[in-house]
């Protein structure tokens, strides 16, 4: 297959483009088993301008991508940038959750100064656009006094990205830290300031109920979306997911609830999955799965044995319930997850062998580029439309075995109609960082 070469300005059309049904949405023709559409995309300035079924003459601007696919760009709404890249100074001693925590706490009050934070994040951003993500909604460790270094840092982060990365903040803490009501004010106040969504860690305490509803009344009060990690445990008892979806039905909370994790409803009887699903669906609850995160920290043993699930939760219940579903990347090379590099696609593969996002494929493409969006407030993110921003992936597999069997090291990332340079930051870029 020839190299493929976008002009550098001018209008151009991208011929025998394989594009998907899910996120096309303008576009109405028969599709293949997996959801694909042969068509042409018109790209003028920085805009898609026109989307049609492939089959007429081609024009003199035409570009022939001979059925490689194109996605829209990737929306990642669940990452955490502020503890990325850490491990080499502080790695998880035994591949378990608690030892993930408690390293990370030890990094962070002995480390995370601003430039280090700073540093860390632009790293991780880098990769992300290199990748092909426009969005990208990062969780900011707000225990005291970290809230005070790290959000000054997300809000000049977020204007040096504008344009390329659309960045989003949520605070986090355990939902124990709701319990100073005062501290929690000042918080919710300086998260609103930035423009941030309120988030918090839920477990299962005995005030939780009560400690939901200041979440709630608080996020009601400043108009704040609600981010939750939830349930991120093989423990059957663990039903906050539940408790969240009452709590929201009972405020009758109108804006967006977007909840992580949820790994122990995969663990327990059927007839409470049910209850809780019914309730996420009504309450308007949208969920996100971090698959890789989810396979390396859940039901690691350390007795020598091997793992026997997946830990991720019930998307597929979900789906059939009208449940947005997202997965996106989590943790990267620090002590909740050894490895990643913010690269969605690696998401999606992982996802479509871990949770069967295949055959059918259905609408899962779904996951990694317009549901997020939505969760996000994007407009016009995570879908190709005429009118739209010309962001877009150009593949070089031509259907879904061939994407996702190898890494697509060599995708073209197209911003605002060109193709931009893909240079990934060399990791020596931040071994300062990592010295004792
Ligand atoms: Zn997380």
């Amino acid at each position: 297959m020839t190299q493929i070469q976008l002009p550098l300005s001018g209008p151009y059309t991208l011929i025998n483009a394989r594009l998907h049904a899910s996120l096309t949405p303008s576009l109405s023709a028969p599709a293949d088993a997996d959801g694909f559409i042969l068509a042409d995309i018109s790209v003028t300035d920085a805009c898609i301008v026109g989307i049609a079924p492939s089959g007429h003459q081609p024009t003199p601007d035409a570009i022939d991508l001979a059925g490689r696919i194109v996605l829209p760009c990737f929306v990642d709404c669940h990452t955490h940038i502020d503890k990325g890249h850490i491990w080499p100074r502080k790695p998880n001693p035994d591949g378990s959750f608690l030892g993930a925590l408690n390293a990370t706490g030890e990094d962070r009050v002995a480390r995370w100064n601003a430039d280090d934070v700073s540093r860390r994040m632009d790293f991780s951003l880098r990769s992300a656009y290199a990748h092909g993500t426009s969005a990208l909604r990062t969780h900011i460790d707000s225990v005291p006094p970290q809230e005070e270094i790290s959000w000054p840092v997300f809000e000049a982060m977020r204007e040096r990205w504008r344009g390329r990365i659309e960045l989003q903040g949520v605070c986090l803490f355990g939902i124990e830290g709701a319990r100073d009501a005062k501290w929690f004010a000042g918080l919710a106040k300086r998260v609103a300031a930035a423009g941030g969504v309120l988030g918090t860690v839920t477990y299962m305490v005995p005030d939780l109920e009560q400690l939901l509803d200041r979440v709630f009344v608080t996020a009601i009060e400043h108009g704040l979306d609600l981010d939750f990690h939830a349930d991120e445990t093989d423990s059957i008892s663990a039903i906050s997911l539940k408790r969240i979806a009452e709590t929201a039905l009972r405020h009758r909370f109108e804006g967006k609830i977007l909840v992580g994790h949820c790994c122990s409803l995969a663990r327990q009887p059927d007839a409470d999955v049910l209850d809780t699903l019914d309730k996420v669906a009504r309450a308007g609850i949208a969920v996100v799965s971090l698959p890789m995160c989810n396979l390396y920290l859940q039901d690691r043993r350390q007795d020598g044995t091997t793992p026997r699930w997946r830990g991720v939760t019930l998307l597929h219940e979900m789906r059939a319930r009208g449940i947005p579903a997202a997965v996106a990347s989590d943790n990267t090379r620090d002590p909740f997850y050894a490895y990643g590099d913010l690269d969605m696609l690696e998401v999606y593969r992982m996802a479509t062998r871990i949770l069967h996002f295949d055959h059918p494929v259905g609408d899962w493409p779904k996951t990694v580029t317009s549901t997020p969006a939505d969760i996000m407030r994007l407009h016009g993110a995570g879908i190709l439309a005429p009118g739209g921003p010309a962001d877009f992936i150009v593949f070089k597999g031509r259907n879904w075995t061939e994407v996702l069997s190898r890494p697509e090291s060599d995708r073209i990332v197209v911003r605002g109609g060109r193709a931009i340079a893909r240079d990934l930051p060399d990791y020596s870029e931040l071994d300062d960082l990592m010295v004792e």
